[in-house]
């Protein structure tokens, strides 16, 4: 699961990057990944885990993570080709959802490269930009599907009226995530990887002396902003974030509460990510690990299962399922069995967030 950092240049972009990668996960539970300078993946906190590690005591516990993108450099003009424009585009053609970061701090220090603080017209620069190249996808592939028309096959033209109706929004200056489209349409133009038809959530970059505070006029304008389209907003200081990721457990404890902050920015950011992308948590937990797994929304048992392997998906037999709270409630797997509070699950079964499930499989 990838979340996308855009933004305009000098507004704390890489400030915030940095900290994602300080903070990063342990690298020796991603073995495999790519060193890529542009990728930070980060471990999702959660008190769960914690509370089944001291429960079961394992010999490893190992949370689960998000990987965040930096897609700098998307400057106006990108959409045509711009800066280094049309890669950059690219970039955020591949994540799953776009984090925004806006300027919403003071500082006479730093140049804004529009002048001045502005979030509102910020974002509708940046937003601009990837509906000029969404238009341009859409106007590529209706060229294409108005020449099959002559077929007279029916699903090009159901296609078309799809089509017409994206440009059309397009064209009012809108993303395409607000037509909230069917499923059956989306099917119509997954290929074309449209750019504002992903989930977006807004980062408001605030001072560091604003943290904790009430909003301060900017950060308001962009909830306002954000509330018409359905968005969400947090609020973060990505120079304190950059602080508070070079401390560790207490430390970092300590500091928040003497700042009198509950929540790190960047666990604000991880959690609001998954939210945006519909994600939930299910856990294993045997006497080797206890580890958290990443599911989408609505994920069946075998589904789930492909997370930890895609052999235990295809040989999925059946899965043994407990939710946390249960579990915790007894203290053991044994006496979960004994008050027959472990189920057995099919393949249709939708896995929650919170479940702890045992996976049966064919090799
Ligand atoms: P990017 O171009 O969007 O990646 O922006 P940077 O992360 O390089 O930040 C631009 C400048 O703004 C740097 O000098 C940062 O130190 C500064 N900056 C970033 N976040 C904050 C903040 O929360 N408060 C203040 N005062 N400065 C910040």
């Amino acid at each position: 699961m990838t979340c996308g950092i855009v933004g305009l240049p000098n507004v704390g972009k890489s400030t915030l990057f940095n900290a994602i990668t300080e903070a990063g996960a342990g690298a020796e539970n991603y073995p495999f990944c790519t060193i890529d300078p542009n990728v930070g993946i980060v471990d999702v906190p959660d008190k769960r885990l914690d509370v089944l590690t001291e429960v079961i005591d394992p010999k490893e516990s190992i949370p689960t993570a998000i990987e965040f993108v930096d897609i700098a450099g998307l400057v106006k003009g990108a959409s045509k080709g711009e800066g280094l424009g049309n890669k950059f585009l690219s970039h955020i053609r591949e994540v799953d959802a776009i984090a925004h970061v806006v300027r919403c701090f003071d500082d006479s220090n730093i140049t804004h490269v529009e002048g001045d603080l502005d979030p509102i017209r910020d974002i509708e620069t940046i937003s601009m930009e990837l509906i000029l190249a969404d238009l341009e996808t859409m106007e590529k592939r209706a060229e294409k599907t108005e020449k099959m028309l002559k077929t007279g096959e029916k699903k090009y033209k159901e296609e078309m009226e799809v089509l017409e109706k994206i440009i059309g929004t397009l064209e009012d200056g809108k993303p395409v995530r607000s037509l909230n489209l069917s499923f059956e349409e989306k099917d119509i133009i997954r290929d074309c990887h449209l750019l504002t038809i992903k989930p977006i959530l807004y980062v408001a970059n605030v001072g560091e002396d604003e943290i904790g505070e009430e909003d301060n006029k900017h950060v308001q304008a962009v909830r306002d902003y954000a509330d018409k389209e359905e968005a969400a907003v947090i609020t973060v200081s990505a120079k304190l974030e950059a602080e508070v990721a070079e401390l560790e457990g207490a430390e970092e404890e300590l500091f928040l509460e003497e700042l009198g902050i509950e929540e790190s920015g960047l666990d604000k950011l991880i959690r609001a990510g998954y939210k945006l992308l519909g994600l939930i948590t299910f856990f294993t937990a045997g006497e080797k690990e206890v580890r958290a797994w990443t599911a989408e929304e609505g994920s069946t048992a075998p589904e789930a299962a492909g997370k930890i392997h895609t052999d235990m998906q295809k040989g999925f037999i059946r899965a043994e399922v407990i939710s946390y709270e249960d579990l915790i409630e007894v203290g053991s797997f044994a006496k979960a069995r004994d008050e027959g509070l472990l189920r057995l699950e099919g393949k249709d079964y939708i896995v929650k967030d919170g479940d702890v499930c045992y996976f049966r499989f064919n090799v």
